[in-house]
């Protein structure tokens, strides 16, 4: 039988058949007509998904992590002080990465489950000098959501460039770069931009280049280096080609398609649906009488939920199980918390249908581990939120 399970992790998604087909052509030339045309286009929908029309965005074969590397080893020079917001495993992640190219970092952190009050970012920015802070829109490893236009809002007073790990966040969050003076947002492929793994996506807006172009020292990652990859962006976006290293000719295909389904929807129903199916999904783990990492609604992503086991139930024991009813769903990833949670992914073309299905799945899963609930009750509240 064909393989039906939804997957539902936060990333990789569930991809549309139009972009499987794009990585399913046959591979073309990377100066092929065809291939600059997809390539140009890619570039200047990016702008648009991104909510900042003046950025200059970069497509560039690899992962997430190497997209928080692009900005890293482009705007930190030895000896710059770096500010991390930190609300999980990928903020630690951040603090590493900087720290390898000679950044002194200051980690600004809250409990496991909540995200710094702007009060005591405030203070940190007031405090230090700061050339660059970085903000998880999303930890995927606590669900946690952080401010991000307040966040920004901060940076700019204080002087720090305010860059964006987008990965569980953008095309699925509300995200406006230009209206909130985000400085840098940076994605992978395989999240709710709906490709498959493997594009590390980033958008640099105007302050970032500056700072770019103002290096007093060369950019220590040979491949990483902007000065490689900007007359590459620029040729393809002017309908040329230029050569640095070979594009992945059938992601880039992919992901043009893909960002042209998502522009079809328009930013604000695509948020709005991202919007809906969370809160019904919340709703559901809610009716189910399971507990949640984030410490509140105002600080629950909405790309991903990460709901807790309930006592005497184990990931070994649930999570088989939700798979055997269909459905593909994440362990812990924080590790100080690893295997008290669970992770629903949320995002892209995701649907009511998915969403009722997962849920289904859970209370299958649940009553299998003999958990005791109303049958029925998590599928009830989430058709409650999106009949309302
Ligand atoms: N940042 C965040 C918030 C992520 O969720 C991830 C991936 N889960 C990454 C960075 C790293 O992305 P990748 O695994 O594609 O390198």
């Amino acid at each position: 039988m064909k393989d039906r399970r939804l997957l539902m992790i936060p990333g990789p998604i569930e991809f549309e058949p139009a972009v499987m087909q794009a990585m399913g052509a046959p591979t073309t030339s990377h100066i092929a007509p065809n291939f600059i045309e997809a390539f140009g286009q890619a570039i200047e929908r990016m702008r648009e998904v991104f909510l900042c029309p003046d950025g200059q965005p970069f497509i560039v074969a690899g992962s997430g992590t190497l997209a928080m590397d692009l900005a890293g080893a482009n705007l930190i020079e030895p000896g710059d002080k770096a500010l991390v917001i930190n609300t999980g495993y990928f903020g630690d992640r951040y603090g590493n990465l900087l720290a390898r190219y000679g950044a002194e970092v200051t980690h600004l952190r809250a409990p496991i489950g909540d995200r710094p009050s702007l009060g005591a970012v405030e203070t940190a920015l007031a405090g230090g000098g700061f050339k660059l802070m970085t903000v998880t829109h999303v930890d995927t490893s606590t669900g946690v959501i952080t401010d991000v236009e307040g966040l920004a809002k901060l940076a700019r007073a204080h002087g720090a460039l305010c860059v964006v790990d987008g990965v569980c966040s953008v095309a699925g969050e509300t995200l406006r770069m230009t209206d909130w003076g985000v400085d840098l947002a940076l994605t992978a492929s395989q999240k709710a931009v709906g490709t498959p793994p493997g594009l590390a996506l980033v958008v640099a807006g105007p302050r970032a280049m500056d700072a770019f172009k103002a290096r007093k020292t060369p950019v220590a990652n040979y491949y990483a280096d902007w000065a490689n990859w900007l007359p590459i962006m620029e040729a393809y976006e002017a309908r040329s080609v230029s050569y640095f290293g070979t594009p992945a000719v059938n992601l880039v295909a992919a992901l043009n398609v893909s960002l042209g389904i998502i522009l079809d929807e328009g930013m604000d129903s695509r948020f709005a649906r991202h919007q809906l199916v969370s809160k019904a999904c919340k709703a559901a783990i809610k009716a189910l009488g399971l507990g949640q990492v984030p410490v509140s609604d105002a600080v629950a992503a909405t790309t991903m939920t990460a709901p807790r086991f309930p006592e005497g139930v184990t990931k070994g024991d649930l999570l088989p199980r939700v798979k055997a009813a269909g459905v593909v769903l994440a362990g812990g990833l924080h590790p100080e918390i690893k295997s008290e949670y669970f992770r629903i992914g949320h995002m892209g073309s995701v649907s009511q249908g998915d969403l009722l299905a997962v849920v289904g799945a859970i209370e299958t899963g649940l009553a299998a581990c003999d958990y005791p609930f109303d049958t029925g009750a998590g599928v009830a509240a989430a058709m409650e939120v999106f009949a309302s």
